[in-house]
């Protein structure tokens, strides 16, 4: 069994898959050109934004987005406690400052009142200058925009949406990618939408904040290539992987977020009951489900489960073991004012499940058989 079946997903879409790579290996083009414009176009209008620029992965989508807005030294920026490590890695990169936050039990993302605990401890306890946060769409759920929009808006806060994992996902009918004021996501293999490699976009209604992230995103060009108006960074996503993307969005369109959302329906239905808590899809929001993630009860054998879930061959992952305050690489520098007493106990008791949206109902069956057999 796979964790995520990517083959699966290959075999089933191989035709066109093949056709896309070899058109574009014969158009002999590898960087920009029409199939990179013509994706860009698809995902804004997919997501419902004036512009997409694409990028070379999920993290320098971040990244840009930051510089664009000239966030650097003495800033302070607002990241959950509870994410993948790239989402406090570009503040710091930048040289600005990562303020760690807590998150909700039930639905893992990024706790409004928690937020503005730590904006207030900022403004009162450091000279920092808080300027933006950075929500994240965590497992391909949307954070709770609907509370986490005026709340910034009130405190001054530009809003970055890190829609890694949350491609797909929604709020009624305003998709995930949309909601910030600029919002990024990764393209690598694994995500809701997956390209053959690495790669990233930045979403925004902004045409200034666009054309200065199409700047970055080439070496800081001007109004041609060599013609160098600041400082940038060299992020492209490549011809081939947006042929490949162009394939996978039809699908993913067409029926893949529709069929993973069944899965995790089937896991809800007969995982009710067992012991563990289930991920918590609030009315009126859709998950794309990036992945499928239970917690334990307190006390039970998170090691143990894992290593009977692998005898019977179920590979299962821990997202995420440690709280990005607790990150080494942070040091002594880590701000997390709340302490992030939720973060600290879902990274002793979460566990993601095999999921994607070709996951078989065999596969399913067996996860939820040996889980029941175990808790
Ligand atoms: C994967 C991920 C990223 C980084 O994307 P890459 O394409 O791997 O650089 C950023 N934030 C979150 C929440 C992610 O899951």
């Amino acid at each position: 069994m796979e964790f995520r079946d990517l083959r699966a997903q290959y075999a089933a879409m191989r035709e066109e898959m093949d056709e896309a790579i070899l058109s574009a290996v014969a158009a002999g083009r590898f960087i920009g050109g029409g199939p990179v414009a013509g994706l860009e176009r698809r995902l804004a209008d997919y997501v419902g934004v004036r512009h997409c620029v694409a990028c070379a992965n999920g993290t320098d989508a971040l990244q840009l987005a930051l510089m664009a807005w000239g966030v650097g030294p003495g800033d302070a920026v607002f990241v959950p406690d509870f994410t993948f490590f790239s989402t406090g890695e570009v503040v710091a990169a930048i040289g600005a400052t990562p303020v760690f936050v807590d998150v909700l039990e039930g639905t893992y993302n990024i706790d409004p009142e928690s937020l503005e605990n730590a904006y207030d401890y900022v403004t009162k306890h450091t000279g920092f200058r808080p300027r933006a946060a950075i929500p994240v769409d965590l497992f391909g759920q949307p954070a709770d925009y609907g509370r986490i929009l005026p709340l910034c808006d009130d405190l001054g806060l530009l809003v970055l949406e890190d829609g890694a994992q949350g491609f797909g996902g929604a709020i009624g009918n305003k998709r995930a990618c949309s909601f910030g004021d600029i919002a990024t996501t990764s393209f690598f293999p694994a995500k809701p939408l997956g390209c053959y490699g690495d790669g990233g976009a930045v979403f925004t209604d902004d045409d200034g904040w666009a054309e200065l992230i199409h700047s970055y995103a080439v070496h800081g060009k001007g109004s041609m290539k060599y013609d160098n108006v600041r400082v940038g960074m060299n992020s492209r996503l490549d011809t081939i992987q947006a042929a490949i993307l162009g394939v996978k969005l039809t699908a993913f369109e067409d029926h893949e977020v529709a069929d993973v959302n069944e899965r995790a329906r089937w896991y809800d239905e007969s995982l009710a009951g067992s012991g563990l808590a289930l991920p918590r899809v609030p009315e009126g929001f859709l998950s794309s489900w990036a992945q499928y993630t239970v917690r334990l009860p307190e006390g039970a054998d998170r090691d143990a489960l894992q290593v009977r879930l692998r005898e019977e061959g179920i590979p299962t992952m821990v997202y995420y073991p440690k709280p990005m305050h607790e990150q080494l690489a942070f040091g002594e520098a880590a701000l997390a004012p709340d302490r992030c007493p939720v973060t600290k106990r879902l990274c002793k008791s979460v566990l993601s499940l095999p999921m994607g949206p070709y996951l078989s109902e065999e596969d399913a069956r067996k996860v939820v058989e040996t889980i029941a057999s175990c808790v």
